[in-house]
């Protein structure tokens, strides 16, 4: 993929503390408009991390990001309206209504027609009979779906979802799913996105990047994956090269530790 059509991260590495080792390692990545990548591994593997720095929020302390072949650390005005971000973590306005904060957001996209976008995006999210509702009164499901809804009215070429379905039951989840399904077909959006739910990683992804500790550990689709981890399900994916990747570091650290006791 050539560096102007889409997101390319290079050999990516982040440390928050000199005594600890870095929170993201050597990390590399691509995604295009139309493609769904997700970054799976257990707490603390580094994702949120990573998603902050491809956001252009972290500065990484190596590596490179180009995002349409912009360098995303250098010149992130230029290609901010180009990304967005959700995630629950994030909240919205709790006395405004729906429609007040899709407003509010427009206005700060600086949108030229703000209205018909609003409506679009209500419309789009099946938010049209909660549009007059506090975003207080609404359920969990409902606010994840507002929240991405809002991130999609600045219609950007990629956005980066971290958990957006963490605090979900099945129903409200999968409605997140058919949702972004949709978007990424439609307005052929590139979709970077992290869950610890690997039925949903796996219907949704095109590719996955399985990372632990800050390292990648393996790349592909899910039936590449399962090839190479010899499983029949991601999730079995996912605890065989865990712990095949922890192995080997303890091994490592090991040899490092054995080496200097000579
Ligand atoms: P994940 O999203 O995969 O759960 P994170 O990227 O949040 O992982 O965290 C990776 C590592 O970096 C963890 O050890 C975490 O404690 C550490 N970390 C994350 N953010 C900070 C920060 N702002 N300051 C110090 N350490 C951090
Ligand atoms: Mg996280």
């Amino acid at each position: 993929m050539g560096d102007g059509e889409g997101l390319v991260a290079r050999n990516l590495v982040k440390r928050f503390s000199g005594n600890r080792p870095p929170a993201v390692d050597g990390i590399s990545l691509s995604v295009s408009r139309g493609e769904v990548l997700s970054i799976v591994g257990p707490n603390g593997a580094g994702k949120s991390t990573l998603i902050q720095m491809l956001l252009g929020l972290l500065v990484p302390d190596s590596g490179s990001i180009r995002l349409f072949g912009v360098d995303v650390t250098r010149h992130r005005r230029k290609i901010a309206h180009r990304i967005n971000y959700a995630s629950t973590d994030l909240s919205l306005p709790y006395s405004l209504t729906v429609r007040e904060n899709l407003d509010v957001f427009a206005l700060v996209y600086d949108l030229p027609d703000p209205r018909r976008a609003v409506d679009r995006i209500l419309e789009t999210f099946s938010l049209v009979p909660l549009a007059r509702i506090r975003v207080g009164k609404l359920s969990t499901g409902q606010i994840a779906r507002l929240g991405i809804a809002k991130a999609l009215l600045s219609s950007p070429d990629i956005l980066f979802l971290d958990e957006p379905t963490a605090t979900l039951d099945p129903e409200a989840a999968q409605e997140i799913r058919i949702l972004l399904q949709e978007h990424v077909r439609h307005s052929c959006l590139g979709l970077v996105y992290t869950s610890h739910n690997m039925r949903e990683v796996e219907r949704l992804s095109d590719r996955i990047l399985l990372i632990e500790s800050g390292k990648m550990v393996a790349e592909g689709t899910a039936d590449e994956l399962c090839r190479k981890f010899e499983s029949s399900d991601l999730e079995s994916v996912f605890l065989k090269s865990m712990s095949e990747a922890r192995q080997h570091r303890n091994g490592s650290e090991h040899d490092e530790k054995g080496s200097g006791c000579e």
